[in-house]
């Protein structure tokens, strides 16, 4: 094997910087480094990278194409299999998809495919390359699609090709589900998800936004004016600690108030826009995972003093994307592991004071896994203004509730078949309602395989 370059790094806001500001972190590749980065790439006969991509993006002919500087081509191959790559390409967890089975892992550092990704899609935004799609006429039959998050938008780009009429409802007032309201734009510049969104309006799908199924429409409503529907609420609701003190005092948030009060309401921008944000000194975001990191570096960038993450287990298992959580302690948040809350503790007035945490060890279980246990006697307490949980969520029981007939497991997630049908026929799931919190990727691949599941339904094909 020839030796192996190392991997172009990418220009960073510097920690110090950013953290004063919401501007993304990454500036990008220029189009030499992108095609030097791409030519690492060794054109392997069976890319590993590819079948470890969920929704299989034909990375090593974008490499190939990019290294040519034919990027118009490699821009075109990729919206192929993928409508939204500026927004994957920056929040896929690539280390354990794509980039942790490429070859070149076992010998160097892998191919840096996600930012190959977005260069690609950002330069055909840039050059306004248009996607030449055949669209078929199909626009007598209707699909209303419940949720505008990536799986809503990916099966609503399928529906379109096929050429079926598609109506979009979403709850909010802007389209694009966690990409608008959930990730930061220090992460995903909401311009990105605007032109994504606009750019399916201008094939014709329509978005009524501030409408929520189940209660500005009902269900049934759905079904009877449409020819399918495609559930893609997503898991938007919370859980909780459920610890004592926890619910009645201030400045405890749950990581979606937060966010999207920030995100979406621009708090970041107060007095500019009208959302007040209080987030104190000393904040505690609970929780690992990327919505942590989220809550976290939101809440330095909103002026907190001290922002502590807090973990049960240790650094490794956090869930979040390694870039995220290298990002985050760069800008130094403080990360406590084998730490958990017990008890949180409030002043005279309700707001929270202090919490009492205990210590954790991790308990080899029968079958191999670690558990986090307490360690007796281990209780310390920690001061803090503010309390942020980011401990996963389920879905929003308000529409489902009222839609019986569709079956739900225990956790509330949608049960669906093999096609991505429910228990009702003609009625589709996909993304996080039917698969519980997952990513993003997995959500547009979702969308996508639903459409075309949608699609045999109502013509018949095979
Ligand atoms: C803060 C945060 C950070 C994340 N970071 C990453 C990351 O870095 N990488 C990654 O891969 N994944 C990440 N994820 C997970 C990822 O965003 C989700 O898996 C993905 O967005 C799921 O897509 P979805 O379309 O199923 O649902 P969502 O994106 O949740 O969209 C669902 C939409 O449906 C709307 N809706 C709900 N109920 C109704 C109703 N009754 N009527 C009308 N509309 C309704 C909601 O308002 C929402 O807009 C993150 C999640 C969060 C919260
Ligand atoms: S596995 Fe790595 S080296 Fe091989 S084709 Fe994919 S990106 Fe290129």
């Amino acid at each position: 094997m020839p030796k192996i370059k190392p991997r172009v790094p990418m220009k960073e806001q510097p920690a110090l910087q950013r953290i004063k500001n919401f501007d993304s972190v990454p500036y990008g590749y220029t189009e030499d480094q992108a095609v030097e980065e791409a030519a690492r790439c060794i054109q392997c006969k069976k890319p590993a990278c590819e079948s470890a991509c969920p929704v299989n993006i034909g990375i090593k002919e974008m490499n190939l194409l990019i290294s040519q500087r034919k990027f118009k081509e490699a821009y075109l191959l990729v919206k192929e299999d993928n409508a939204f790559p500026a927004c994957s390409g920056r929040v896929c967890p690539q280390e354990k998809q794509c980039e942790g089975d490429c070859i070149l892992k076992k010998f160097d550092q892998p191919v840096s495919i996600g930012k190959l990704e977005a260069f690609i899609a950002d330069w055909g935004a840039a050059h306004q390359v248009e996607v030449q799609e055949c669209i078929s006429d199909n626009e007598d039959k209707h699909i209303a699609i419940v949720g505008s998050g990536p799986a809503g938008l990916a099966c609503a780009a399928e529906c379109r090709k096929y050429g079926y009429a598609v109506t979009i409802y979403e709850t909010l007032h802007k389209a694009g589900g966690v990409l608008q309201y959930g990730i930061p734009e220090f992460r995903l510049p909401k311009d990105i998800v605007d032109d994504e969104v606009a750019k399916l309006e201008a094939k014709g799908v329509k978005i009524v936004l501030n409408n929520t199924v189940g209660q500005n429409i009902y269900y049934y409503e759905l079904v009877s004016q449409n020819d399918a529907v495609f559930l893609a609420m997503g898991a938007g609701a919370p859980k909780f600690m459920g610890i004592q003190g926890e619910n009645p005092l201030d400045g405890v948030y749950s990581s979606n108030e937060f966010l999207i009060r920030a995100n979406l309401m621009k708090a970041y921008k107060f007095p500019e826009w009208d959302t007040p944000i209080d987030v104190g000194k000393i904040v505690a975001v609970l929780g690992a995972g990327n919505v942590a990191m989220d809550a976290a570096r939101t809440a330095i960038r909103l002026g907190a003093e001290e922002v502590h993450i807090i973990y049960r287990r240790t650094k490794e298992y956090a869930p979040a994307r390694a870039e995220e959580l290298h990002h985050a302690l760069e800008e130094g948040i403080i990360f406590h592991e084998l730490v958990n809350p017990v008890r949180f503790h409030g002043n005279d007035e309700g707001f929270i004071d202090y919490m009492e945490l205990a210590r954790m060890e991790l308990v080899e279980q029968a079958d191999g896994s670690l558990r986090p246990m307490p360690i007796p006697g281990s209780n310390f307490y920690m001061g803090v203004d503010t309390i942020i949980e980011a401990l996963g969520t389920v879905p929003n029981r308000l529409f489902l509730d009222r839609a019986p007939e569709i079956k739900r497991d225990k956790n509330g997630v949608i049960i669906v078949d093999e096609n991505y049908m429910t228990s009702v026929e003609g009625t589709f799931a996909g993304g996080d309602a039917a698969s519980g919190a997952a990513t993003v990727i997995k959500a547009l691949g979702e969308g996508k395989n639903a459409a075309k599941a949608i699609h045999t339904y109502l013509s018949g094909a095979s």
